[in-house]
C-alpha cells in the first residue's frame, strides 16, 4: 500500500512539546502527538469502495497493511499521528478545552491534487480523553460509517468514512445512562475529509488569548482551503468568515431538505469547511415535526431539534465571529455577514422548498403554499420522506381528492383521520393543483425534477439498528445491503422497496430507533 503522504497540519502548526499520553490542558499548541492503541484482534468488516477508489486504495483493501494501518495496529512509515486541541460551546455553555478525545489523525495524503486527512475514531486515549476511554463501540461506529456515506450520496457536505473495523476488544458502556453498564464490541472507523478543523479550534485559542496561534491557524486554513482569498490583513479574515458562513448555510439547508437532525450541534462539532461531522445521536425525521430531537440529552430543551438547526448554525457562527474578532477588531463587517445569514437562509430555504414541491417558477402566494404545507404536515403524524417522494406522482389533471389519496401512505394512522385534517389537505391540494396548471413542465418532467431533490431512501434509525443487531451477532448482510441502497438514494431501486417504508411500530419506542443517548 502506497500512501502519498503530504502532512501539513502537523508540519506548519505548533505541537504540544509533551509527548506523554496523559490527560492534560495543552497550551500554545494546535495538537499533541499520540500513537493509536494496538487493537487485540482487528478485523475490517466494511470498506466504502468508492472512498477507497477516491484514495486510490481499491487494490489494497484486503491487504494486511490496510488492516493494520486503518485499525491503528501499525503506524504508517514517516507519519506522526496526532490529536487536535480544541474547545467548544456545549448546549450553549462554554466548556473550555475538549479536543480529540478519541480521534487520532493518522496523516494527510494527496490524491489527484486533492488533500485528504485520514483519521481514526475509537483508537484509544489521547491527552484530550479527560476521564473517558478513547474508544468507540460497534453500534455507534456502524451509525457513523453508514450515515457519512449516505449523506455524501444524498449530496450533503460531509466527512466520509473509508472503513469500519472491529478491534477485538470489549468496551464498557452505560448505553442509556441509567446505571446499567455492559460490555460491547469495540470498533474503529477511518474518517476522511480535507480537514477536521472545527469552530472550536479557533475558539479555544481566543479564549486563552493566544492570538499568535489564532492567526497561525486561520492563516493555515485560508492557505490550504481558500486559495482564492487574495486580500490581506483584516480583509482576508473577513473574507474567510464569509466563506465559513456560506458553507455552513449550505450544509444546514441540505439537512432541512433531507430531514436530517444532527443532534449535538455544539461548536466543537461544527466543521470549519461546512461538512457534517461527528455522527452521534443523530436521526432522520419520520413524522414531520420541527420540534423533534433524537438526542435524549436534549429531550428537555429541544435545543438541537430539527426546526432549530438553521438558527443554531447562526448561534454557532456568532461564537466563531467572536473567536475571529481579535484578528479583525471591527464588529461591523462581522455583524453584517451574520445579519445576511438570516436573509440568505430564508430566501434559499423557500427556493429549496419550491423545488421539493415541484414549482419551477416562483409566483406571488407561493410562500403561503409552503407555510400551509408545513402546518398540514403536522396535523397528523406524516412521514416526511414518503410524503415528498409521493407528491411528484400528482398530476395536473388530478382532483384534490385524488391527490390526497396519492400521499395517503405517508400517514402513520391513515384510518379515521379527523375531518379537520382531511379538510385542510383538500384545501391545500386545491390550491396546489391550481398552481400546477401555471407550470410549463409536463407532469413527467416535473416528477423527475422532484425526484432529484426528494430522496426515496434515507438511513432511518430503525434501519441502522437492524444493521447493528445483525452485526452484533456477526452477520453483516444488512449493513452491506443498506450501504448499497443508500448509494443511490434518489433512484427507484424497486429491488430494495422494503426500505421505502414508514418506521415500523415495533421501532417507535425502541432504544436506538427513536431516541439515542450520547453514549457511544
Ligand atoms: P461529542 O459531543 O460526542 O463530539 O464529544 C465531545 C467531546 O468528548 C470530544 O472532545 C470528544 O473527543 C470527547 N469524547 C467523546 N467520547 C469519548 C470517549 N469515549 N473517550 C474520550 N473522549 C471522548
Ligand atoms: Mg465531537
Amino acid at each position: 500500500m502506497k500512501l502519498n503522504i503530504k502532512d501539513t497540519f502537523n508540519k506548519e502548526l505548533p505541537a504540544d512539546p509533551n509527548k506523554n499520553n496523559t490527560p492534560r490542558k495543552v497550551f500554545e499548541a494546535c495538537y499533541s502527538y499520540v500513537t493509536p492503541r494496538i487493537p487485540s484482534n482487528p478485523k475490517i468488516i466494511h470498506v466504502a469502495d468508492e472512498v477507497a477508489e477516491m484514495l486510490e486504495l481499491e487494490r489494497d483493501t484486503t491487504s494486511e497493511e490496510f488492516l493494520n494501518v486503518f485499525t491503528g495496529k501499525t503506524v504508517y512509515p514517516k507519519t506522526a499521528p496526532y490529536a487536535m486541541c480544541y474547545g467548544g460551546h456545549q448546549f450553549g455553555h462554554w466548556a473550555g478545552q475538549l479536543g480529540d478525545g478519541r480521534a487520532i489523525n493518522l496523516a494527510e495524503i494527496r490524491v489527484n491534487g486533492k488533500p485528504w486527512a485520514l483519521q481514526l475514531k475509537g483508537a484509544g486515549e489521547t491527552p484530550y480523553s479527560r476521564t473517558a476511554d478513547g474508544l468507540a463501540v460497534l453500534r455507534s461506529s456502524i451509525r457513523e460509517h453508514l450515515c457519512s456515506e449516505a449523506m455524501h450520496y444524498l449530496g450533503v457536505p460531509t466527512t466520509r468514512s473509508l472503513s469500519l473495523a472491529l478491534t477485538g476488544d470489549e468496551v464498557l458502556r452505560d448505553m442509556m445512562y441509567d446505571g446499567n453498564q455492559d460490555y460491547e464490541k469495540g470498533a474503529v472507523v477511518c474518517r476522511v475529509a480535507p480537514s477536521f478543523i472545527r469552530f472550536g479550534n479557533f475558539q479555544l485559542l481566543t479564549a486563552r488569548k493566544d492570538i499568535k496561534n489564532l492567526q497561525n491557524l486561520t492563516d493555515y486554513t485560508i492557505r490550504h482551503f481558500h486559495k482564492d482569498i487574495q486580500t490581506e490583513g483584516k480583509e482576508k479574515y473577513i473574507a474567510f468568515f464569509q466563506k465559513v458562513v456560506n458553507a455552513s448555510l449550505e450544509m444546514v439547508l441540505h439537512w432541512q431538505r433531507v430531514g436530517f437532525v444532527h443532534g449535538v450541534m455544539n461548536t466543537d462539532n461544527m466543521s470549519i469547511l461546512g461538512l457534517t461531522i461527528d455522527y452521534g445521536p443523530y436521526g432522520w425525521l419520520e413524522g414531520y415535526d420541527p420540534n423533534w430531537t433524537p438526542n435524549t440529552t436534549d429531550s428537555q430543551h429541544h435545543r438541537y431539534a430539527f426546526g432549530n438547526q438553521p438558527g443554531i448554525v447562526l448561534w454557532n457562527l456568532v461564537q466563531l465571529a467572536n473567536a475571529l474578532f481579535p484578528l479583525i477588531e471591527d464588529a461591523k463587517p462581522l455583524e453584517a455577514i451574520l445579519e445576511s445569514y438570516q436573509t440568505n437562509f430564508d430566501k434559499k430555504y423557500v427556493e429549496m422548498m419550491f423545488k421539493k414541491i415541484g414549482l419551477a417558477e416562483i409566483k406571488t402566494g407561493d410562500e403561503q403554499l409552503i407555510e400551509d404545507l408545513e402546518q398540514n404536515l403536522q396535523l397528523t403524524e406524516t412521514d416526511m420522506t414518503i410524503f415528498f417522494r409521493e407528491l411528484p406522482r400528482i398530476q395536473k389533471k388530478n382532483t384534490p381528492q385524488e391527490a390526497f389519496q396519492k400521499i395517503h401512505k405517508s400517514f402513520y394512522k391513515p384510518i379515521g383521520l379527523a375531518g379537520a385534517t382531511t379538510d385542510a389537505w383538500t384545501t391545500w391540494f386545491t390550491k396546489y393543483i391550481d398552481r400546477l396548471q401555471e407550470e410549463s413542465d409536463r407532469d413527467e418532467t416535473r416528477k423527475f425534477k422532484m425526484y432529484e431533490v426528494n430522496p426515496k431512501f434515507v438511513l432511518r434509525n430503525y434501519m441502522a439498528q437492524l444493521a447493528i443487531d445483525a452485526a452484533d451477532k456477526g452477520n453483516y448482510e444488512v449493513l452491506n445491503e443498506l450501504y448499497e441502497v443508500l448509494k443511490r438514494p434518489y433512484n427507484e431501486q424497486p429491488e430494495f422497496e422494503k426500505w421505502y417504508a414508514k418506521r415500523p411500530e415495533w421501532a417507535r419506542n425502541k432504544v436506538g430507533c427513536s431516541m439515542l443517548s450520547c453514549s457511544s
